[in-house]
């Protein structure tokens, strides 16, 4: 048997576990096939697995022993899911669809230990298979990503609009994921929302992030400009904020790279906000340390007037949607021209982005719109892209 942290190997006639052992994690078949018995190969098998089948889950389900036997019928390669991944999971749904599980494993367990009935085991397995084995599968993929340090940065500038310098940057993540390419955020993050991964991928967003401020910063030094501090827009989720020890992470990394934090803009998106009093004392506290926030995709949702009354912001960022309708709609270049004047009035400032032509840029620029973002100045880009656009 040979191990690391995500996946394990046997060769043929290994036995994997045996009943009666601790369940402590369940398993994807990578490659090759194995066998799962009553109590030993001398037996009749109950299942054989092959790639893409889950392994061992019942224990790590209901944290109870190894109710079957496995063992490798070939050179076979699993994938390891820990406990946590499928635990969390149970913990936090809904306490009817938890009851019923209950109940599913316990019958199975009985028709295991009566008859072990293989038809049933099987379509048990199927269930699983088809629902939530492709997600599971993925996020560990996630996991590994993040130790493989494939999980990366690009940056868009922003530009400040009246005298159209960089004045900062977005930092946007990117799986660089060795087959597949570059894979969106969208694709991975609401993933790494559902678990705990979001908080060390979040820390290692945030790090990469200072970093690279630092050496941009020293870049645009030395070329002798007088241009105000570049700034580091970094997004955060909800379940980062609430997390143990974020801010004072966060606060050390400012610190190893020697970076203001009054330069990084925590972006907090308009839906984020549902439980006032936890947000505020948590952006109360990013006050303090002198970290800025903005509100992101504003104008998406019905409550970004509300979270302006409750919290405070340093700069309202108006939703790419709201800001490309401008072209097409009266109202919203009004209710815009409203926003700019409110967000003066409350001292905060304005980034549009999606910005994506230039009578779009002129006509945000004519009515006070601080900064703009979008395809039209630059696509998120990777930091030697950026280098020449600095000085
Ligand atoms: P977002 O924060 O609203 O980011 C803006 C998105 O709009 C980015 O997509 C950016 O590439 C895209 N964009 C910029 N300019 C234009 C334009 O002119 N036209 C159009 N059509 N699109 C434009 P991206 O990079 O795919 O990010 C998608 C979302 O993923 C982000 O939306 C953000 O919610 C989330 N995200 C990205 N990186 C992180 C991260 O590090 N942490 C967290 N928690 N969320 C992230
Ligand atoms: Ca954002
Ligand atoms: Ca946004």
């Amino acid at each position: 048997m040979k191990e690391n942290s995500h996946t394990v190997s046997f060769k043929k006639g290994d036995q994997i576990f045996k009943v009666g052992d601790k369940a402590n994690c369940a398993y994807i078949v990578e490659s090759g096939t194995l066998g799962v018995y009553p109590l030993n190969m001398d037996d009749d098998s109950i299942a054989t697995l092959g790639k893409g089948e889950l392994l061992g889950e019942m224990g790590i389900l209901d944290q109870s022993s190894r109710s079957v036997s496995a063992f490798a019928e070939s050179d076979l390669k699993l994938m390891i899911i820990d406990r946590e991944q499928i635990s969390n999971r149970l913990k936090n749904s809904d306490p009817i669809i938890r009851g019923v599980m209950e109940v599913m494993l316990r019958r199975i367990r009985n028709l295991l230990g009566d008859s072990s009935d293989a038809s049933s085991v099987s379509k048990h397995h199927d269930t699983i298979v088809s629902e939530g084995l492709h997600k599971i599968r993925f996020e560990k993929e996630l996991f590994q990503a993040l130790d493989n340090d494939e999980i990366i940065n690009v940056y868009q500038p922003m530009v400040e609009l009246k005298n159209g310098f960089v004045a900062g940057f977005e930092a946007l993540s990117r799986w660089k994921h060795p087959e597949k390419g570059m894979i969106s955020p969208f694709e991975f993050i609401t993933l790494a929302e559902e678990s705990d991964l979001i908080i060390s991928m979040g820390i290692k967003i945030f790090e990469n992030a200072c970093e690279q401020l630092a050496i941009f910063q020293k870049i645009r030094d030395e070329s002798g400009s007088k241009l105000p501090p570049l700034f580091m827009s970094i997004n955060v989720s909800a379940n980062q904020l609430t997390a143990k020890n974020f801010l004072k992470n966060i606060r050390d990394i400012t610190l190893k790279y020697n970076i203001n934090p009054e330069n990084i803009k925590i972006e907090i998106t308009e839906s984020l906000v549902v439980d006032y009093e936890k947000v505020k004392t948590w952006i109360d506290e990013c006050h303090k340390m002198g970290f800025k926030l903005s509100l992101d995709d504003f104008g998406t949702g019905y409550s970004g007037f509300q979270h302006l009354l409750e919290l405070d912001f340093h700069t309202i960022k108006i939703d790419q949607a709201f800001t490309m309708s401008i072209e097409s709609n009266p109202k919203s270049m009004i209710m815009l021209e409203v926003i700019v004047e409110l967000a003066r009035r409350m001292k905060m400032s304005i980034v549009a982005e999606g910005i994506e032509d230039l009578d779009g840029a002129n006509k945000l620029a004519a009515i006070g719109v601080n900064y703009g973002q979008g395809y039209y100045f630059f696509k998120p880009m990777l930091p030697p892209e950026i280098l020449p656009i600095l000085s």
